[in-house]
């Protein structure tokens, strides 16, 4: 069984987890589409006085485990079938995790490169309320994606909250601090990548500690993947990248500096005490763990066969191709496909969204400690699957969280 990210091709896919759970063809019917689709196109007043149109996305895919949940991304080539396969996705990223939500997603046509802050906060504002019908605390919860983040979170929050006539801090994730963010949500995907990666060194027999690991992409998820791997797993990180390039040191680099580096240069490139790698020598490493972090279809036709790591955990969504997934399964390497290694941001999100509507907040301790026991135990479900079934674990997760939505559809019936 084979899976893949396009809209055509999570569709597809459905048709094929779903033949062979021997899933009632008009419940697959049901999966293949989103429940509820918005598009909106909004007017909003330039700083020079101009007036200029924007287009955007509000997808829910499926509704049957609970509120529908997905980021905001504002990219200008975002569509409506991009949209539809990120919001399906999140179904199975949700159900997969046992969250008790469905999948959705949202997106604005910008790029937010060529706007000043004033102008999108008012972009933000304008479309928060153009979508304000189908959000909600119980309906649909948005968070950040590509280009979004903390900050236009709280202007969702704040503009939803002045249509109520009261603070609605539910009604979005990935808020600061100070206005109902969690605790832990920053390094949430990362922690939840490192679980994982524990829990598949187990299987694997591999030691953790200086197990070498090679990341590729030093962002969000990248950087806080290379500290808590190697703080708390005692992993030896051989190599790191960004967008210009790699570094690689066999006695190991510290995260630390690297990211001070990074910091301080815009570039890991030129880390002292290390060779410069490209991007495609990083993931062709001798090394137990990869760790792609960066962008989609990076392991593929052309390299799948020459990747040594024993186990690959997707930090990134879709980076490894449906042609080179079936290579790394033959070869015996053990994926920790994206639905699942990272899940560990939007379980975060759904307990910052818990502590909103409690108006009771956890120490970062209980974040992780929650964070752990989710990761190991979804991690323990997929693999068993994997196992009983002879699937790889892309396949296995897909079965654990299609069997999840459709029993949640027949439980609750068709209705009338
Ligand atoms: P980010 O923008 O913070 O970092 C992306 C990193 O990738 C940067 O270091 C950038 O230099 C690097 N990069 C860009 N082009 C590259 C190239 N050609 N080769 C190598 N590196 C390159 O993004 P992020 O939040 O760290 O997200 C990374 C991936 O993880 C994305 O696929 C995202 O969808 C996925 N993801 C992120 C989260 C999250 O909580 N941030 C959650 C789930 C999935």
């Amino acid at each position: 069984m084979v899976i893949d990210n396009t809209f055509e091709e999570v569709k597809a896919q459905v048709e094929k987890v779903g033949k062979y759970l021997d899933i009632d063809p008009g419940l697959i019917e049901v999966l293949k589409r989103p429940s509820r689709e918005l598009t909106v196109n909004f007017p909003v007043k330039m700083d020079d006085g101009k007036i200029e149109v924007f287009t955007g996305y509000r997808v829910q895919h499926s509704l049957a485990r609970g509120p529908t949940k997905g980021g905001i991304r504002y990219h200008p080539d975002v569509g409506i079938d991009e949209v539809r396969a990120l919001a399906m996705l999140m179904t199975w990223k949700c159900a997969v995790v046992n969250l008790p939500y469905g999948g959705a997603k949202g997106g604005v046509r910008i790029d937010v490169k060529q706007y000043s802050k004033d102008e999108l906060e008012r972009v933000t504002r304008r479309f928060t309320e153009e979508i304000s019908n189908v959000i909600g605390p119980q309906k649909d919860i948005p968070a950040p994606d590509m280009y979004t983040n903390a900050q236009t979170m709280a202007w969702i929050m704040d503009t939803y909250s002045m249509k109520k006539g009261y603070s609605v801090p539910d009604v979005v994730t990935g808020k600061p601090i100070e206005v109902g963010g969690s605790a832990g949500r920053d390094e949430a995907t990362s922690r939840g990548i490192m679980y994982t990666v524990e829990e598949a060194a187990k299987v694997k027999g591999i030691s953790p500690d200086g197990a070498r690991v090679a990341i590729q992409g030093y962002g969000n998820v990248g950087w806080h993947a290379a500290r808590l791997l190697h703080d708390e797993l005692g992993c030896k990180i051989v190599a790191l990248s960004d967008s210009t390039g790699g570094v690689m040191n066999k006695q190991g680099l510290d995260p630390v500096k690297v990211h001070e580096h990074k910091m301080r240069t815009g570039t890991v490139m030129e880390y002292p005490k290390s060779v410069c790698i490209s991007n495609e020598e990083l993931l062709e490493l001798d090394c137990e763990i990869l760790v792609p972090a960066a962008l989609d279809n990076v392991i593929n036709e052309s390299n799948a066969e020459n990747i040594k790591a024993q186990i690959v955990a997707e930090g990134a969504n879709g980076p490894t191709t449906v042609s080179a997934d079936k290579v790394l399964f033959e070869k015996d390497i053990l994926v920790i496909p994206d639905i699942l290694a990272n899940a560990g941001g939007v379980t975060v999100s759904y307990f910052e969204w818990v502590q909103s509507r409690l108006q009771f907040f956890w120490s970062v301790e209980e974040v992780k400690e929650k964070l752990k026991e989710i990761m190991t135990r979804s991690f323990s479900r997929v693999f068993s699957t994997s196992q009983s079934d002879d699937l790889d674990m892309r396949a296995a997760a897909y079965v654990l969280a299609m069997k999840d939505v459709v029993r949640a559809i027949e439980l609750r019936g068709i209705f009338p």
